[in-house]
């Protein structure tokens, strides 16, 4: 079916999910990491971005919030563009694990295809294979130019949370020394796992990441700077991974009741793309069992049904004025 929606009704729509999740409660803060538990549960942003650069923000939109797992896409995206997507699925995969995004289980039960760029193991694994290898200032350059052209604007350092990872990510370490253990690392693995930290403790705002999933969303030409940031052929094979592991073990659930790939972050972050029509994104740092922010689904979820849109649909979607 042709759909076409206005500016207007993506606004209110907007609003009204806004207005519908700030009066969501439940779930807590991510508390493993002490950093993250104790940033304000009240902050809730939603953001969307159109191809062509029209934006809509409300609440918390400006507040830099940890991007945590979020961070995972860029980065697939950055070794898709520096190797190709095809080296990204040898030397990686693209398979749903089922099993919880720092999974060890995981890593032993798929070691001929261990993994995805969006879960821990397969995250370190693309820090690893990141350009030029062996450099890891230049690997940490690379990787936030990435972020700062897929976004039109940079991310900043949230230091204090840097160290807080830092200080306790003695799995994450058990899953860098596994890889190695499998041949599935390709730089040195405490270089590689002291990126991935380091990305996750990266600050970005909803607006931010709106950005980004709309230059997903457009096929790689970024809305706010009008730059090709990456091959149109990239954007199905990252959307792809977004779909199948996204919202970790809830991922099938997500998308069967959402109808938008989405990718979520113990920072309480999410990206959502809807590919050739919008990006939208959320923040708020309650999550539920699973991981995934409880205000943040409700909004995006409200949004897409507010304006009868999926995926999955089968309707050739326009937006005019
Ligand atoms: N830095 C976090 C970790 O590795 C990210 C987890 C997430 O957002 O899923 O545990």
């Amino acid at each position: 079916m042709d759909i076409n929606i206005t500016k207007k009704q993506i606004a209110d729509a907007a609003q009204t999910a806004y207005d519908y999740a700030k009066g969501v409660t439940g779930g807590a803060n991510a508390n493993y990491i002490p950093f993250l538990a104790n940033i304000d549960p009240q902050l809730f942003g939603l953001s969307v971005m159109l191809p062509d650069g029209t934006a809509v923000n409300l609440g918390d939109t400006d507040y830099r919030f940890g991007i945590e797992s979020v961070s995972k896409v860029p980065t697939a995206i950055l070794a898709m563009r520096q190797s190709s997507p095809k080296a990204v699925l040898e030397q990686i995969g693209a398979d749903a694990t089922g099993l919880p995004f720092n999974s060890i289980f995981a890593i032993l039960l798929e070691n001929d295809h261990p993994s995805t760029p969006l879960v821990n193991a397969g995250a370190i694994s693309a820090c690893s294979m990141i350009e030029p290898k062996g450099d890891s200032d230049a690997k940490w350059t690379a990787i936030v130019d990435n972020i700062t052209e897929l976004c039109g604007s940079a991310p900043q350092l949230i230091d204090e949370l840097y160290k807080s990872e830092s200080a306790t990510n003695f799995n994450n370490r058990a899953i860098a020394w596994l890889l190695k253990n499998y041949n599935r690392i390709y730089d040195d693995p405490a270089m590689s796992l002291d990126l991935y930290t380091r990305q996750c403790s990266l600050g970005i705002t909803s607006a931010q990441l709106a950005a980004m999933a709309a230059t997903i969303a457009a096929g790689g030409v970024n809305p706010l700077t009008g730059k090709r940031v990456f091959d149109r052929g990239i954007a199905p094979k990252i959307t792809t991974l977004i779909a199948t592991v996204g919202f970790y073990q809830n991922t099938g659930d997500w998308l069967y009741t959402s109808g938008i790939p989405a990718k979520s972050g113990v920072g309480g972050g999410v990206l959502g793309v809807l590919p050739g029509v919008l990006g939208i994104a959320a923040f708020a740092p309650p999550l539920d069992s699973a991981g995934n922010s409880v205000r943040a689904q409700a909004a995006v979820k409200k949004f897409m049904e507010t304006l009868g849109l999926g995926v999955m649909n089968g309707d050739r979607v326009t937006i005019t004025e």
